[in-house]
C-alpha cells in the first residue's frame, strides 16, 4: 500500500480532511491536478500585482468556521477587508446592507489560506485522478489503485497510487465522471444518483487593471465602498481587489459575471470580448472609465457555485475500501461548506480505517 488515504483535489474539503487524519497518524497523499492549491480559493498573478478571480471573501456563519477565522487572523493570514455589504438595485440605487457583519480576505491573496492548510502535508501536483479500480491484494483486504496522468508538458507516463481510502474533493459533476466506471459493478446507481442531481452554475470573471487617478474617482462617488452586488442581468458582483493588498501599484477591480451570462459564453474560444462586453455593462452601470481598462485577464469557471447542493456532509460509496466524496456542494455552495464537508469525511474515513483518537478536535488548534 502507498498510502492509507488518497485526497483527490487539493481544495478547501480536500485540504481539511487531509490535515485532520494526518494528525491521526494516517499516510495521507493529496493529489492536485493543477500546480498550486485551494481551487477555487484562487489568486492570479499578475506582473505586478496579484487579483482574488474565485472565492472574494469570508464571512463565517458558523462556530466552527469563525474559530478558524479567529485562528487565521492570530497568524495575520487574514483581516477584515469590509463590514458593509452594498447592492446596486435595477434601478441604479445604491444598498448598505443592515447588518454590519465582517467580511474576510488574505491581503495575499486568498489563495495564501489554502496554502496556510498545507502545512507538513505530503502534496502532488500536475497529478489528474483519471480512473479508481478496486482490487484485492494476497490478504484479500481491498485495495483502491487510482490512475494519474501528469499535466505537466512533456511528462512522464501515466502512473498509478494505492490507497485504502479515497477522498474525491472536487465538483459533483467532475466527481461523477470518475465514478461512473464503478457503476452497477461496485457503487450502484441509485447510490450515485444523488451526485448527478448536483447541478453547478458557471461564472465569467474580468480582473482589469486602472490607472490611479481612476481610484480617486472611485472614493469620490462610492467613498469606501469595496464590493457591490449587481442586480443585473449580466453583471453579478464588482469588487475593488486592490483594496485587499496592503502595498498594492494600481486600482484593480474583479468583475463576476451572472450564470445566465456565463452560460452564454461557457465554450467561447476567444474569451477577450467576452470580458469587454462585461466591463462595458459595469461602466454602464457604476462609472463610465470602468470600460476602457489599462489591461484586462478573464477566466471562466465552469463549476463555480452549486446551484443545487447536496443536503448531506459528504457522500459515501458504501464500499468496503472507503469511498468519499466531499466538497462545498454537500451542504451549501461555500468555502464554510467546504470545510466542513472535509471534517465531516474525516470523521467518518477514521471511523471507517479504526478510529484512531485525532489530539485537538480540529487540525488549526495544533498548528
Ligand atoms: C468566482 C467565485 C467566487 C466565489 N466567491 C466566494 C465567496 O466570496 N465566499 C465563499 O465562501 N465562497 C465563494 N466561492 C465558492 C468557493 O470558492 C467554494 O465554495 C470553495 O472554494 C470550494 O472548495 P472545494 O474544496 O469544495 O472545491 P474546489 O475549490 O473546487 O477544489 C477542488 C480541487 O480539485 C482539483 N481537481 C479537480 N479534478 C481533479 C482530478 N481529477 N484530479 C486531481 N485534482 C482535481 C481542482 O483543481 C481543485 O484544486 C466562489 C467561487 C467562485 C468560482
Amino acid at each position: 500500500m502507498d498510502v492509507d488515504i488518497a485526497i483527490v483535489g487539493a481544495g478547501i474539503a480536500g485540504l481539511s480532511c487531509a490535515q485532520q487524519l494526518q494528525q491521526a497518524g494516517y499516510r495521507v497523499a493529496v493529489l492536485e491536478k493543477s500546480r498550486g492549491v485551494g481551487g477555487r480559493l484562487a489568486t492570479r498573478r499578475l506582473p505586478h500585482d496579484r487579483a482574488d478571480h474565485g472565492t472574494c471573501y469570508l464571512s463565517p456563519k458558523g462556530e466552527l468556521f469563525r474559530e478558524l477565522i479567529a485562528h487565521l487572523l492570530e497568524r495575520d493570514v487574514v483581516q477584515v477587508w469590509t463590514d458593509t455589504a452594498y447592492t446596486l438595485n435595477r434601478d441604479r440605487a445604491l444598498q448598505a446592507s443592515p447588518d454590519r457583519i465582517p467580511r474576510y480576505v488574505a491581503p495575499d491573496g486568498m489563495s495564501a489560506i489554502a496554502k496556510y492548510l498545507t502545512t507538513g502535508l505530503d502534496l502532488r501536483f500536475s497529478q489528474r485522478v483519471i480512473g479508481l479500480e478496486l482490487t484485492s491484494d494476497q490478504t484479500s483486504d481491498q485495495t483502491w489503485t487510482l490512475a494519474i496522468e501528469n499535466t505537466q508538458p512533456d511528462a512522464a507516463a501515466a502512473s498509478t497510487l494505492k490507497a485504502s481510502a479515497v477522498l474525491i474533493a472536487i465538483p459533483a459533476p467532475q466527481a461523477v465522471i470518475l465514478l461512473e466506471p464503478l457503476e452497477k459493478t461496485i457503487v450502484s446507481t441509485e447510490l450515485i444518483q444523488p451526485l448527478r442531481s448536483v447541478e453547478f452554475d458557471p461564472c465569467i470573471v474580468v480582473m482589469a487593471g486602472y490607472s490611479e487617478d481612476c481610484l480617486q474617482q472611485w472614493q469620490a462617488t462610492y467613498g469606501d465602498v469595496k464590493a457591490i452586488a449587481v442586480q443585473h442581468p449580466d453583471l453579478g458582483w464588482i469588487g475593488l481587489d486592490s483594496s485587499k493588498r496592503r502595498t498594492s501599484c494600481q486600482p484593480i477591480f474583479v468583475v463576476q459575471s451572472t450564470a445566465e451570462f456565463a452560460n452564454q459564453f461557457l465554450d467561447t474560444a476567444d474569451l477577450s470580448p467576452v470580458g469587454q462586453k462585461l466591463l462595458q455593462a459595469a461602466a454602464e452601470q457604476l462609472l463610465p472609465w470602468l470600460a476602457t481598462p489599462e489591461w484586462m485577464q478573464v477566466h471562466r469557471w465552469r463549476y463555480s457555485f452549486p446551484a443545487t447542493p447536496l443536503s448531506d456532509r459528504y457522500w459515501s460509496a458504501a464500499t468496503t475500501a472507503p469511498l468519499v466524496c466531499a466538497g462545498d456542494w454537500c451542504g451549501g455552495m461555500r468555502v464554510e461548506n467546504a470545510l466542513l464537508s472535509g471534517l465531516s469525511a474525516a470523521d467518518y474515513l477514521n471511523q471507517q480505517m479504526g478510529d484512531r483518537a485525532i489530539a485537538t478536535p480540529q487540525f488549526w488548534q495544533a498548528m
